[in-house]
């Protein structure tokens, strides 16, 4: 008698998530929206990204090829953008930090920040005037939140806007902005008074006298990104310029968890890239005469990788899912980027020492992912903000300060 084979049970090997199926979770049109960018990322930025990161440059051009891929706002409604549901714009993101959280990361600024504030804030005006712009890529955007004495803590911020007239000028440093130097528009937050609630957001073309982005050099981490300084010495806004809808930091940290949940899904790009590296180099790389990959060592840390992989995307699809309900609460969203992030930076860690000493160049993924992932964990909430909001959800009790 002859046992019958299961489709699965003819294949002789699996990438990683493949083992998980986790395809079957997805519809034709999200399939698709991953299948189109990934193309994307191994045509046109793959061959390029170790020269870019080398060089510490991102090309201002990638704007426009970006737009016309649809990925800018792509989880936004009208004014040019896609209006894709939420699991899709993560899967896209996804493909992109596949090839280079760089690449993932100027993706989330202009959607997730710096578009999705005006979107969500904005008026009709400041939609009209921005957003078929920034979709497009002929305009890029960012965001400044951060400064240099407050970045966990963004309740102390420092930089004012007071009034003058019908006029708004503002003073102050932000610090960590990505894209800062590419930007026509920054979205600047800034202090009208000294309550909680006394916190706007502004939009601030970057050729206004007094603006001014300071890019942030010698960077071992995210080097396919820009990452400035914006200084804001008297700059002298129109009333029109402040996001009408905005009121207290509640406004920016909702921008922040748009933005955290296309890391959720990133993050495991990175990894996938860095354990399917690895997987590859193993498989032909030879000691004590035989593969890598027949050692039941290398077997332990591939198995044990592939694991956290699928269950973090396991986790992402689930958080996509609840998100397109709208439903998912921003300790969720924490619960996602803290696990994933952590998960893909010990993945990308271990799939380099399976590269061994070809694993510190760039001509091999991981290390660079690894880098990168640094960042990653850092910002959009370090990984301690994340567990204290966790526990927050847990005990009813903050432990921030
Ligand atoms: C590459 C890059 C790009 C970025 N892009 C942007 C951007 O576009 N816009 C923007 O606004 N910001 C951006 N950031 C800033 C980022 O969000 C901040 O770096 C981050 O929030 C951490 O702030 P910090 O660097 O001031 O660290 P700190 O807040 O000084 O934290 C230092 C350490 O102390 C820990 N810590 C802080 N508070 C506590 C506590 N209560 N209990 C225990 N531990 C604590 C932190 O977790 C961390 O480990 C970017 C950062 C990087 C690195």
């Amino acid at each position: 008698m002859t046992a019958t084979a299961t489709p699965a049970a003819k294949k002789s090997t699996y990438r990683p998530l493949e083992l998980f199926d986790t395809d079957r979770l997805l519809d034709d049109d999200e399939r698709e929206i991953a299948a189109t960018v990934r193309k994307f990322v191994d045509t046109r930025l793959r061959p390029n990204v170790g020269e870019w990161f080398e060089s510490a440059t991102l090309p201002r051009e990638l704007a426009k090829e970006f737009g016309k891929l649809g990925v800018l706002g792509m989880h936004l409604q009208g004014y040019g953008c896609a209006g894709t549901n939420a699991v899709s714009y993560g899967l896209a993101c996804m493909e992109l930090e596949a090839g280079d959280s760089g690449f993932r990361s100027f993706v989330s600024v202009q959607g997730s920040l710096s578009m999705f504030s005006i979107y969500r804030y904005g008026s009709e005006e400041q939609k009209n005037e921005w957003l078929p712009r920034l979709a497009a890529g002929d305009a890029i955007g960012c965001f400044g939140l951060t400064e240099p004495d407050f970045g966990s803590n963004p309740a102390g911020m420092r930089t004012r806007a007071r009034r003058d007239g019908s006029d708004w000028v503002l003073n102050g440093t932000k610090m960590w902005i990505t894209n800062g130097n590419l930007a026509d528009v920054a979205t600047v937050w800034a202090r009208t008074g000294n309550g909680d609630r006394d916190i706007s957001g502004f939009l601030v073309p970057t050729d206004t006298p007094g603006f001014t982005a300071n890019e942030i050099h010698r960077k071992l981490s995210l080097r396919a990104s820009v990452t400035s300084e914006l200084v804001l010495d008297n700059v002298r806004l129109p009333g029109s310029a402040q996001l009408p809808l905005a009121e207290g930091l509640s406004a920016p940290l909702s921008c922040l968890n748009e933005a955290r949940f296309g890391i959720v899904f990133g993050s495991l790009g990175a990894a996938r890239d860095s354990l399917e590296t690895a997987i590859d180099y193993a498989g032909s790389r030879e000691v004590f005469d035989k593969p890598l990959t027949s050692y039941q060592l290398t077997q332990e840390k591939l198995a044990n990788m592939t694991v956290e992989l699928g269950k973090g995307m396991l986790l992402a699809i689930h958080l996509g899912r609840i998100k397109d309900a709208e439903e998912v609460r921003p300790e969720q969203i924490s619960l996602g980027k803290l696990n994933n992030v952590r998960e893909a930076l010990a993945i990308a860690r271990e799939c380099r020492t399976l590269l061994g000493g070809s694993g510190i160049t760039l001509e091999y993924s991981p290390l660079r992912h690894a880098n990168n992932l640094e960042s990653v964990l850092t910002y959009e909430g370090t990984s301690e903000m994340h567990l204290l909001s966790i526990g927050k959800a847990l005990t009813g009790q903050a432990a921030f300060r």
